[in-house]
C-alpha cells in the first residue's frame, strides 16, 4: 500500500484540467493523501528530473516544467504506483491507451499533462521531494 507521487504539469494547469484529473483519480478508487499548488524553480526541476540529465529532452523538459504552476499530489490506495501510471497512460500520448489522461489530453511526448512515479523507490524519493511526513494524510485516516 505504498504512496506514489502524481503531478499535473504546467500544460494541465494552464488548460484547466486539474478538476478532470482529480475526478479520474477518485473514480479509479485511488486515495488523495496530499495536494499542493506550486511553481518549480529551475534548480528544483533539474533535481527532480536528474535521472534524465544528459538526454536530449532534459533541458526543454526543465524549461517546460518551470513554465507555470503545477499541482503535486500524494496518491495512495492498493497498487497505487501501477494503477496511477495506468490511469495516466504511456509517456507518448499518441501511443497511450484510449481513456487515459495522456491519450485524452496530452498534446506531445513532452506536454503529456501528468507525471507519476515509476517504482517504489522513486515513489518514496519523489513524495519526499515535495511533502513532509506531516503533510501526508496517514493511511489509517478515514
Ligand atoms: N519526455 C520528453 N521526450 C521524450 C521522453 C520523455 O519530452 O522522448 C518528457 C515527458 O514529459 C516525460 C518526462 O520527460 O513525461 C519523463 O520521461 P520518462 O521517460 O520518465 O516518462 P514518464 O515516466 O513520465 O512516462
Ligand atoms: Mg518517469
Amino acid at each position: 500500500m505504498a504512496n506514489t507521487l502524481g503531478i499535473v504539469k504546467p500544460d494541465g494547469v494552464r488548460r484547466k484540467l486539474v478538476g478532470k484529473i482529480l475526478t479520474k483519480i477518485e473514480e479509479a478508487g485511488l486515495i488523495l493523501r496530499g495536494l499542493k499548488v506550486l511553481k518549480l524553480t529551475k534548480v528544483d526541476a533539474e533535481k527532480f528530473y536528474a535521472v534524465h540529465e544528459g538526454k536530449p529532452f532534459y533541458k526543454p523538459l526543465v524549461e517546460f516544467m518551470t513554465s507555470g504552476p503545477i499541482v503535486v499530489m500524494v496518491i495512495g490506495g492498493h497498487a497505487s504506483i501501477e494503477r496511477w501510471r495506468d490511469v495516466m497512460g504511456a509517456t507518448d500520448p499518441a501511443k497511450a491507451r484510449y481513456n487515459t489522461i495522456r491519450r485524452d489530453y496530452g498534446t506531445s511526448i513532452e506536454k503529456n499533462v501528468v507525471h507519476g512515479s515509476d517504482s517504489p523507490e522513486t515513489a518514496r524519493m519523489e513524495v519526499a521531494f515535495f511533502f513532509r511526513e506531516d503533510e501526508i494524510l496517514p493511511k489509517e485516516a478515514k
